[in-house]
């Protein structure tokens, strides 16, 4: 029988660019800059770098080739590597964010596009490429419309370079005009019809429509594989929980359906499985967020359930607050999702919601994002005006003069806006800039080993402590351990402790289950902290360790998160200290529900029922003034009653 990667192999013929590579191959020759557009699953991602490799482009450089997103670049990197027939990081790898899987030899190279703009700080011709390939340019995130410029200016003094612009939709119009009007070329797909039905069940609940109408599929409709598009892990872990439980109530036999979730945080063993053809009889439900949607095509999905929602960054420039927000998608995410049932033969889409009541397209992420990082990775490129970059759609001028404000009093930029030896430093680090200005500025407070610690666990994300549903009162006792002895000490010194602790377990992975903690999460975490470690070095900061000193530690914190400081309210939520705005305590807190600090700094807001803040720790208003005394005025932190409304 044949190997995974023999097969692979045939699989490439049969895939409908196939037929199109010379005639690809003699555009990319001809035109520097080229835009293709083809439809999901016509082979893009997979195949244009290695139609690219065996045409000789690698005997002058690297073929890169961004994603959006890290799974998709991970997975696309790892199927490359397959058909190729080489070890992933060997002559196909890719790189993410902490994560460079990666080595001399590799020649093709995935990469979200946040990693290339990183490269291009130490690499500002892309010397060692020679094409690159700009992916899932519709998605139009943050990084790929920075990119945009960047690419475009060095494809003016590196003629040899050549530039590849690929999306799945039609803006490529807009593209095309961008890049000085570059060449369209359109890769015809394979489509069936697809038949689009509205239904709507009388539920409030859109997850418990999503799961009736899984099982009216399974029940009355021809074999073939459904792909449900939910908004992120979470959903995504309740649909999959209530699903295998009404399957059971039904007497479905477990071979009967096959539930593969697949979302960013998935563990990489996890993710292949998605892509497993479902056993003889059997059906696979894919339960997927948007990464589905154009990124990662599965093949023999024949239903698509798509409740029409998906989660979004959103900044408002005014409060400096940014918040993931679940909102309704847009008529061209419709149709792609829709298109995702019709690609081995007719297929159907199930919409929960009416068409006629979406926007056309989904706004630019640059348009609704927080660009302090964006506009510091500028400014360190030597982009003085930031005002006047070459934007294919600017954003508003608030949230750039926002971005200058905020990186002025991080100290990252001095009152002419050029940036600062701070700055500089801060730049090194792949992370936000108050996260990094944290980093760099434990420095002053000799602590930089406990910061570290605390930045790599704060990267990790919300998935430290595990909290079964039915050991809840259990996984919160563990968790609390880690706060005692310093009441009101906070979250960040927690997430400390736990990393301490399991280092003196020589990194256990049993301490890890007795105590309700992710080990795969604290691996990560160790991972990171080895990186942030290393960065460290690099800017010649010392490994100091400060470890009884929690005011020092603090600090360091405020040093960086000074502006999301909050002050308690009579009524026991909180107000930000320079906005009117009130946040709470998020309920996975150790400081929830216990005698409330007068004075926090959080990590970052959430918004689900309320906007709440995630990992706090308490602090002392006197600190603000010392710190950020660009920022903070004295009456900003003074006692003041609630003045009474005046009219
Ligand atoms: P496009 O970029 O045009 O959307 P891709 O190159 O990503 O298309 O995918 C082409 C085909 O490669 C898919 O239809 C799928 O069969 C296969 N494929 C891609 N990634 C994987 C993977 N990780 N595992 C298995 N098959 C994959
Ligand atoms: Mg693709």
């Amino acid at each position: 029988s044949k190997t995974v990667g023999e097969k692979a192999r045939e699989e490439r013929e049969l895939l409908p660019i196939h037929g199109y590579r010379e005639e690809l191959l003699k555009l990319i020759e001809e035109n520097q800059v080229l835009v293709i557009v083809g439809e999901t699953g016509s082979g893009k991602t997979t195949q244009i770098p290695q139609y690219l490799q065996e045409a000789g482009y690698t005997k002058r450089g690297k073929i890169g080739c961004t994603q959006p997103r890290r799974v998709a670049a991970m997975s696309v990197a790892s199927r490359v590597a397959q058909e190729v027939g080489v070890k992933l990081g060997h002559e196909v790898g890719y790189s993410i964010r902490f994560e460079d899987c990666t080595s001399e030899k590799t020649v093709v190279k995935y990469m979200t596009d946040g990693m290339l703009l990183r490269e291009l700080l130490t690499e500002p011709k892309l010397d060692s490429y020679s094409v690159i390939i700009i992916d899932e340019a519709h998605e139009r995130t943050l990084s790929t419309d920075i990119l945009f410029a960047l690419v475009k200016d060095v494809a003016k003094v590196r003629p040899d370079l050549r530039l590849i612009i690929s999306s799945a939709t039609l803006e490529a119009k807009k593209f095309s005009e961008y890049f000085d009007s570059a060449r369209i070329y359109l890769i015809p797909g394979r489509r069936y019809p697809v038949e689009k039905l509205f239904r709507k069940w009388p539920e409030p609940d859109y997850l418990e429509t999503v799961i009736r109408t899984v099982v009216q599929i399974h029940q009355t409709e021809p074999i073939g594989d459904i792909l449900v598009f939910l908004t992120g892990q979470e959903e995504i872990e309740t649909v999959e929980t209530n699903l295998k439980r009404r399957m059971m109530d039904l007497g479905t036999k477990g071979s009967e359906i096959i539930i593969c979730p697949i979302y960013s945080n998935l563990p990489t063993e996890l993710q292949a499985k998605v892509f497993e053809p479902a056993r003889k009889g059997s059906r696979k439900v894919v339960l997927a967020t948007n990464i589905a949607e154009t990124s990662l095509t599965i093949d023999g999905i024949k239903y698509v359930i798509d409740p029409g929602y998906c989660k979004i960054n959103s900044y408002n420039p005014r409060t400096g607050m940014e918040s993931l927000l679940v909102t309704p998608i847009s008529k061209a995410s419709a149709e792609q999702r829709a298109g995702r049932s019709g690609r081995t033969g007719p297929g159907k889409c199930f919409r929960l919601y009416n068409v006629k009541d979406l926007e056309p397209t989904t706004i630019p992420e640059i348009q609704r994002a927080n660009l302090a990082s964006v506009v510091l990775t500028l400014k360190s490129l030597g982009i003085q005006d930031v005002f006047n970059f070459d934007f294919m759609d600017p954003p508003p001028a608030n949230a750039l003069l926002k971005a200058l404000e905020l990186l002025y009093a991080l100290g990252a930029l001095d009152e002419n806006g050029e940036i600062t030896k701070v700055g500089e430093r801060m730049v090194e680090f792949p992370v936000d800039p108050m996260l990094s200005k944290m980093i760099v500025g434990s420095e002053k407070y000799k602590c930089s080993k406990e910061i570290i610690t605390i930045a790599a666990m704060l990267s990790v994300g919300n998935s430290i402590f595990y909290r079964p549903k039915n050991k809840q009162v259990l996984a919160d006792t563990a968790r609390m351990n880690f706060y005692v002895g310093t009441e009101n000490v906070g979250d960040h010194i927690a997430l400390l402790r736990v990393y301490n602790d399991w280092k003196e377990r020589n990194y256990s992975t049993e301490w890890c289950y007795d105590n309700y903690i992710q080990s795969k999460s604290m691996k990560r975490a160790r991972d990171i902290r080895d990186q942030l470690l290393g960065l460290l070095n690099k800017i010649g900061i010392e490994l100091t360790s400060n470890p009884n000193d929690l005011d020092a530690i603090k600090k360091a914190i405020l040093a960086g998160f000074f502006p999301h400081s909050a002050k308690l309210q009579k009524n026991g939520s909180y107000r930000r200290v320079k906005e009117p705005q009130t946040v709470y305590v998020h309920p996975n807190s150790g400081l929830f529900g216990v005698s409330p600090s007068k004075w926090l700094v959080y990590h970052e807001l959430v918004l689900t029922t309320k906007e709440y803040m995630r990992h706090t720790t308490e602090m002392k208003p006197e600190w603000l003034i010392e710190i950020a005394p660009h920022y903070y005025e004295l009456k900003d932190i003074e006692d003041t009653r609630p003045k009474k409304k005046q009219r």
